[in-house]
């Protein structure tokens, strides 16, 4: 039932019972003495009446002259009226009563204050008596041939007690009452440091923010509250930092590019990202979101014996990778296995670079292939030179000549690659910015104007000085540059050649660079951006191309973050459309 109480209160009822309890045994105790006090007292006075009383009647020899009446006048001078003095003879016989005709009074031979006045120095007894009613306090000596008795009305009460000690009850009362408010006042300032620590504890576990802290007392409990306090801010610090880093890894998770899973030792999964899902549906070819069921393929079966066998204890931790290709994409699996024997799997997209590396490995074969025929030629001539000693000065000059074209060559060549190469590998190195279309148009055709004049050509720019793309003009002007070549070599005679914006939104210019030469046939232009893709090599050779032209222009417009594709003009010729990024 108390508990329905607040623990102020509680705390305030145990304590006053305490006390109440302490209370009363004292008073108990001091009415017990008080009692004894009383009754020696009385003990006393009765004592020395039965003496004066005894010392009266040898002094007037009353035993002898039988005349007991005379006792009344002593009677009369006791310091108390209610004293009662009985004179009874050794056979029970009352010789003398102040109270009552002892001529008529019962024996008193067995009253008990005389029973045990005959064995011992005084006799006592407390009874209501027969003739008053009143209760006595009976007090007997004996005197040889007869026994003094003295009475007195008993009044030890509890209520005389209160009486005669109001001051001490008031005294006591007082304490009671100061000690009552002492009480109350420390309960309510415990109570108070424990129910503000109980209403911030339980804020707390409800989860609702706390803003103030309560104000505790300057005491042993304030400082656990504090303490308490001070805990749970450092908990509550350490539990946000914990569950920022875990944000912070769980977005790094889900933002990889790679498929990671972390599993329980059980094989039970404790995160995953969505590549991990996606690649691992490749993998086993097999669509699920549970990602678990990867145990039960055999692409994973390696990875299954890897972690039953794995010794988390180990230094270093274990670790398992191995590729697979699965349908024309390839995957790296990377498994490792932590102390706890939990462990995580590493998924990654490897497709990228193993084409990557395929094509270096082409790029460098067909380099290989692309230098031999020049450098076979060169070294041809010149050994020719060197070893026909008849050769004339005529053919010599010729053959020096055909070695130069084919040094030529190789420079060219060499030079195209180093683009390319650049383009691919140092994009960096190309820094994108405010870039005039008209500009590097104007300027890659003025150069080549000498050379457009001597095939007739014919050349349209139509491109404004507002049209200002996010690029870099050495990527743009390899652009224009091979595409002018390309028409140039290819096209044929009396070519007309045209570079126009056909369209503009609020993200792109859209240019298209045509001719209306021979153009290039529907089967070939998948390809046509291909490293060494050509139509005919020989005569792309002869006229000195180098095959790379049309994948620099692909490269170059990518690297800027446009689009090229290549489509044939109905009335004849090839017409180049790409988009590059507006400056805005
Ligand atoms: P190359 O260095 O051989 O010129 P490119 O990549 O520049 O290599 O061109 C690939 C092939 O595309 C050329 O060999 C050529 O046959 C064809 N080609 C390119 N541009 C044109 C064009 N304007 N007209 C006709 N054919 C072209």
């Amino acid at each position: 039932m108390l508990s329905r109480f607040s623990y102020k209160r509680r705390l305030f009822f145990y304590y006053s019972s305490i006390f109440f309890v302490i209370a009363i045994l004292f008073i108990a105790f001091q009415y017990n003495r008080e009692k004894h006090y009383r009754v020696s007292q009385l003990e006393n006075t009765l004592n020395s009446i039965t003496v004066i009383s005894n010392n009266y009647i040898i002094h007037n020899k009353i035993t002898e002259t039988k005349a007991f009446q005379t006792l009344d006048s002593l009677v009369s001078i006791f310091p108390s009226s209610t004293i009662r003095l009985t004179v009874i003879q050794n056979d029970g016989t009352v010789l003398y009563d102040s109270e009552a005709n002892w001529h008529t009074m019962e024996n008193h031979a067995n009253r008990p204050e005389i029973q045990k006045a005959k064995y011992s120095d005084f006799g006592k007894s407390i009874r209501k008596s027969a003739t008053t009613g009143l209760s006595f306090y009976y007090y007997a000596k004996d005197y040889g041939s007869y026994y003094i008795r003295t009475a007195i009305v008993y009044d030890v009460s509890i209520k005389n007690f209160l009486k005669a000690e109001r001051l001490f009850l008031l005294f006591i009362i007082g304490i009671i009452i100061i000690a009552l408010i002492a009480l109350f006042l420390i309960t309510e300032r415990l109570g108070q440091a424990i129910v503000a620590l109980k209403d911030f504890v339980v804020k707390l576990r409800l989860g609702k923010e706390y803003d103030n802290i309560p104000k505790l007392p300057n005491n042993e409990l304030g400082t656990i509250g504090e303490q308490i306090i001070k805990m749970y801010q450092s908990l509550k610090k350490a539990k946000d930092e914990l569950h920022f880093e875990k944000e912070k890894l769980s977005n790094h998770i889900y933002s990889l590019t790679d498929g990671i899973a972390l599993f329980t030792p059980e094989k039970t999964k404790i995160v995953c990202n969505n590549n991990f899902i996606e690649y691992s549906n490749i993998i086993t070819n097999h669509s699920s979101v549970s990602v678990e069921t990867i145990f039960n393929s055999n692409t994973f079966e390696k990875v299954n014996r890897f972690v039953d066998s794995a010794d988390g204890k180990a230094n270093i931790l274990p670790r398992l990778e191995y590729n697979i290709e699965r349908s024309g994409r390839h995957f790296t699996i990377h498994c490792v296995v932590y102390q706890d024997k939990s462990f995580e799997i590493m998924i990654t997209d490897i497709t990228r670079l193993e084409k990557r590396r395929i094509i270096k490995q082409q790029m460098t074969s067909n380099i290989a292939h692309e230098l031999k025929t020049p450098v076979a030629s060169v070294k041809g001539y010149l050994e020719t030179i060197l070893e026909s000693s008849n050769i004339n000065v005529e053919k010599q000059k010729e053959f020096i000549e055909k070695a130069y074209s084919q040094s030529n060559r190789l420079a060219d060549l060499i030079n195209d690659i180093g683009v390319l190469n650049k383009i691919e590998e140092a994009s960096d190195h190309f820094t994108m910015q405010e870039t005039s279309v008209l500009q590097v148009a104007n300027d890659v055709f003025d150069n080549m104007r000498q050379k457009l004049n001597e095939k007739g050509f014919e050349t349209t720019i139509s491109v404004e000085s507002s049209d200002i793309i996010l690029g870099n003009s050495s990527l743009m002007i390899s652009v224009i540059q091979n595409l002018l070549e390309n028409s140039l070599k290819y096209a044929g005679e009396n070519i007309k050649i045209e570079l126009k914006k056909y369209h503009e939104d609020q993200k792109y210019i859209y240019l298209s660079f045509s001719d209306n030469g021979v153009g290039i046939p529907e089967e070939h232009q998948m390809r046509i951006f291909e490293r060494f893709y050509r139509i005919d090599s020989g005569r792309s050779r002869k006229l000195g191309g180098t095959g790379l032209g049309l994948a620099i222009v692909k490269h170059a417009i990518l690297l800027q973050k446009g689009r090229i594709t290549i489509k044939s003009r109905a009335e004849g010729g090839v017409e180049f459309l790409f988009n590059l990024p507006k400056y805005v």
